[in-house]
């Protein structure tokens, strides 16, 4: 039996990670929604309809584009990249929130809600909500609303109701709860949409395998353009989506290498930086069991990350248990080095990148000099429109940067 149809077991594990640990009056509801996902997953009519968005309205397939000018700068493995910035909403996101948003729709449900943290989630959300005509209501911390004021008016344009939240720190884990509890209240004519291969069962799952289009893509586009398998796969972790989606294609072939990418940030400490894998241990968060980055008294610790889509303490449990046992390997990437292949891709490929799929970008730059010969495929999550006022703004527009 292949990998993917191995793991999560039925309850939605992947060894002793992931679960549902959720409060008893929300059970029921996900209970309903992973039954609805396990019919409709076979379901003709239902897979017919996701292909369909995926062609006419997203923009599937793809590219896999040959990276040839940092290839031959930097002298090493050629490097290719799978274009998930050209997703209709520039991301990978839509992936799963077209697939959601249809679980919805064949479920009888009338309103989607989430909570998003730099808006990317919410935005991607709003668009499927808006493209079956569905009520869209996302939570979001005033902090982020200040921050992250494009997404926020993108998400009003689209017709979502932008909800404030104002209490404790007012970002990313106070509008988790205060979806949450606006779920709890309509849970019967509405379904909670979280954005990343995290949550309670059935999310991590279900995620995974909207995302799984990217690395089933990306095999056939690279054996079609190389005649071969790429030796690695690289792919940016934040909550992990974008990696599983790409990984998926690779994980029943032990000749592939697979790399998961966690941002360094700033130092080593605690709150520099947001590798969960590489620093954390085993904990609990937002009702799964995951790695973990937690302060003294096992509570999530504060995270940094120069990409606010990748600062969350815990992790999708698939990559926790895809790392204990080797499958995967997890290295990181600093905020410095996210910089570099920030303005290296602009520079020389004509791409702006995410600074999410910098991360990637960088991991793959550093391993490429050390492998002559060999091919490595990156994951571009996303484009970086929305970092660019941030960049040049505190790092100007990289004149001086050489390959
Ligand atoms: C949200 C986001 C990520 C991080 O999410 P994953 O679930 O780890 O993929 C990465 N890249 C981009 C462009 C994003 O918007």
């Amino acid at each position: 039996m292949g990998y993917l149809k191995q793991f999560p077991s039925k309850d939605g594990y992947f060894g002793e990670f992931g679960g549902a640990f959720l409060p008893p009056e929300l059970e029921p509801h996900f209970k309903e929604i992973a039954q609805a996902y396990e019919r409709l997953a076979v379901d003709a009519s239902y897979i017919n309809e996701l292909r369909y968005i995926r062609e006419h309205f997203q923009g599937r397939p793809t590219p896999v584009q040959h990276a040839k000018n940092i290839s031959e700068k930097l002298g090493g493995a050629q490097i290719y990249l799978k274009r998930e910035d050209l997703n209709h909403t520039g991301a990978h996101k839509l992936n799963h929130c077209m697939g959601e948003a249809l679980l919805a729709k064949f479920m009888g449900k009338k309103k989607l809600i989430a909570e998003t943290g730099a808006g990317q989630h919410g935005v991607a959300l709003a668009t499927a909500a808006s493209y079956f005509g569905m009520e869209c209501e996302i939570h979001m911390g005033e902090v982020d609303i200040a921050k992250e004021h494009p997404n926020v008016i993108r998400m009003k344009l689209l017709g979502a109701e932008v909800v404030p939240v104002s209490f404790g720190a007012k970002t990313l884990k106070e509008a988790v709860d205060s979806a949450f509890q606006s779920y709890l209240g309509q849970a019967d004519s509405a379904i909670y949409a979280i954005g990343s291969v995290v949550g309670p069962h059935p999310f991590p799952k279900m995620v995974r395998d909207f995302q799984s289009v990217v690395g089933f893509e990306a095999r056939d586009q690279f054996a079609a353009m190389t005649g071969n398998d790429p030796d690695h796969v690289v792919a940016c972790v934040g909550g992990g989506s974008n990696a599983m989606g790409i990984f998926s294609g690779f994980l029943d072939n032990d000749a592939v290498k697979l790399h998961g990418v966690e941002p360094h940030g700033s130092g080593t400490e605690l709150g520099k930086h947001a590798a969960t894998i590489t620093y954390g241990k085993p904990g609990m968060i937002h009702g799964f069991k995951c790695m973990l980055l937690s302060d003294e008294d096992g509570n999530p610790a504060p995270v940094h990350s120069i990409a606010s889509g990748l600062d969350y303490p815990g992790v999708g449990p698939e990559h926790s248990y895809l790392s204990s046992i080797g499958k995967v390997a997890y290295g990181s990437a600093s905020d410095q080095e996210t910089l570099d292949a920030f303005f290296a891709l602009s520079k020389y490929e004509g791409i702006i990148p995410a600074l999410e799929s910098s991360h990637a970008v960088a991991y793959a730059m550093k391993m490429a000099k050390e492998l002559p010969g060999e091919a490595i495929l990156v994951n571009l999550s996303g484009r970086g429109d929305k970092d660019i006022d941030y960049v040049t703004e505190k790092f100007g527009y990289g004149e001086d940067f050489e390959l």
